[in-house]
């Protein structure tokens, strides 16, 4: 029998969506995955629960009172070791302890934590598309620094990773240059046949309610507005450093095929399954090994019909803002993202219609001036203004 060395996770978000389909993967492969790290914003009943169940070396709640009220329900002989804050999600992120990390946390306030997890040279899995929207360069670049395998586990960017030929043998890059283009396919989320002029009135509760997918509130939102496919153009662009005009986007209602990736020859090679998370997280946990997900293979005779089609503008302006901003360049990428996060808990909090969430990012992103800037510290000081500049459109627009 072959030994299998175990892979020592830390999980960022993992009371999340992603985190949730990650320890389910995980829990069914003991022998290869040991959880030694987790952390999460401030839900302390589902993090007492993950720690009884997992028993970390180390959980940590960004928020302070949370994380308090985690070693009290804990209790003073639990082996976990609770920690408070930012900076320890950061430092949880690089500890010598862990081998991989998983970056679910949503929004660019994951950043930090997915950057210190690639500096340190970890095997880093990417769900947090944010990350790589604003700071895309700059995490690819440090991983080429460290020698971090960096692995991407959103399911059409897992798909296309799949279906592209490695750069050499055991390395995780991926080769584009025999690609003529990579297309992403996306569902058109829960009003792609609703009427236009209904878009005003629509509530959370539909919003969220994703026809394919389960998934956290903001990523359901922006599937509902398809900015969630722009985020994606903009993340593939980075990752697998193909510019716009060869990242295509189409609307593929069943949601069965995640990915294709077209070459010069006339061939395309597609991903195909269930939309289920578990698959291009069990796919990026056991690369180049394949392991059991409980996610059940397609069966081709029961597919029924693969519809695609273009998507209609009109209907998903945040697209168009989207390719437009990837571009401009770096800074309007994370002004982009910035502005539509804060639009996005604008919705959500019942401060602004639906129909207001493309338009006070469109008029956040003209309202600035997005010259080229490659360092960190400029790009996360121009997203600042632009989560300000998106609050003042939102008061504006205030319902
Ligand atoms: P979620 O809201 O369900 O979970 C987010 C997790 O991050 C939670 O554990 C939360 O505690 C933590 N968190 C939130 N804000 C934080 C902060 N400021 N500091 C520290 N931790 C914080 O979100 P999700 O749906 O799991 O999505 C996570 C990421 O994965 C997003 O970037 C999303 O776009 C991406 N993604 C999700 C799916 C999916 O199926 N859910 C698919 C593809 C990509
Ligand atoms: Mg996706």
């Amino acid at each position: 029998t072959k030994t299998i060395m175990s892979q020592r996770l830390c999980l960022l978000g993992a009371t999340g969506s992603i985190g949730t389909s990650t320890l389910d993967v995980v829990a069914r492969h003991p022998d290869r995955y040991r959880i030694q790290a987790l952390t999460a914003l401030r839900d302390v009943a589902s993090m007492t629960a993950l720690c009884e169940r997992f028993r970390p070396a180390i959980a940590v709640m960004a928020d302070a009172s949370a994380a308090a009220a985690l070693a009290d329900a804990l209790g003073p002989d639990h082996p976990t070791q609770v920690q408070a804050g930012e900076a320890a999600v950061v430092e949880a992120a690089a500890y010598p302890e862990v081998d991989t990390v998983v970056a679910g946390i949503v929004g660019a306030a994951g950043l930090a934590s997915c950057l210190a997890a690639v500096e340190a040279g970890k095997r880093v899995l990417i769900a947090n598309k944010e990350a790589l929207v604003v700071a895309g360069d700059l995490v690819m670049a440090a991983a080429r620094r460290s020698g971090a395998v960096v692995l991407p586990i959103d399911s059409e960017h897992n798909g296309l990773f799949q279906c592209l030929p490695e750069t050499a043998p055991g390395r995780a890059e991926r080769s584009v240059n025999d690609v003529d283009r990579l297309v992403l396919t996306a569902s058109g989320g829960p009003f792609r046949t609703r009427p236009v002029e209904t878009l005003a009135t629509v509530t959370v509760a539909e919003a969220c309610a994703h026809p394919n997918w389960s998934m956290g509130r903001k990523i359901s939102v922006d599937s509902a507005t398809m900015m969630n496919k722009g985020l994606e153009v903009i993340e593939a662009s980075r990752f697998f450093e193909m510019e716009s005009e060869r990242v295509e986007v189409v609307i593929h209602p069943q949601s069965l095929v995640h990915a294709l990736v077209q070459y010069r020859d006339g061939s395309t090679l597609a991903q195909l399954g269930r939309p289920d998370m578990r698959t291009p997280i069990a796919a990026a946990l056991a690369w180049p090994a394949r392991i059991e997900a409980g996610v059940e293979g397609l069966d081709m005779t029961r597919l029924g019909q693969l519809d695609f089609e273009p998507p209609e503008p009109g209907r998903f302006p945040c697209l168009g803002l989207a390719r437009a901003a990837l571009e401009s360049g770096s800074a309007s990428t994370a002004a982009l993202n910035a502005a539509n996060e804060i639009a996005v808990a604008a919705f959500l909090s019942g401060e602004i219609g639906f129909h207001r969430i493309a338009p006070v990012i469109e008029a956040t992103l003209e309202g600035m001036t997005h010259a080229p800037m490659s360092d960190l510290e400029a790009l996360l000081s121009h997203e600042q203004s632009a989560r300000h500049v998106a609050g003042e459109h939102v008061r504006r627009w205030r319902q």
